[in-house]
């Protein structure tokens, strides 16, 4: 089965760094790039990564198949 990874929309996050603070071993706020960035997609298990998902204000990350 192909694993999953966390994808963001960069163009929506609105920068609240709520994704770090639910899985910060996945997420991290750029600040200076004004956006969230994906920086290790396997660092947390996948409920983690769902936990932040769900919670994104913008609604703004999702799963990918690994390698798309
Ligand atoms: S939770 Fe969503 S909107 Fe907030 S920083 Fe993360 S990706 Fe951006």
């Amino acid at each position: 089965m192909a694993k999953r990874i966390p994808k963001i929309n960069e163009e929506d996050c609105i920068a609240c760094g709520n994704c770090e603070q639910v899985c910060p071993g996945v997420f991290r706020l750029n600040e200076s790039l004004g956006h969230s960035e994906v920086i290790n997609s396997h660092g947390a298990p996948e409920d983690e990564i769902q936990q932040a998902i769900d919670q994104c204000p913008a609604q703004c990350i999702s799963w990918e198949e690994e390698g798309s």
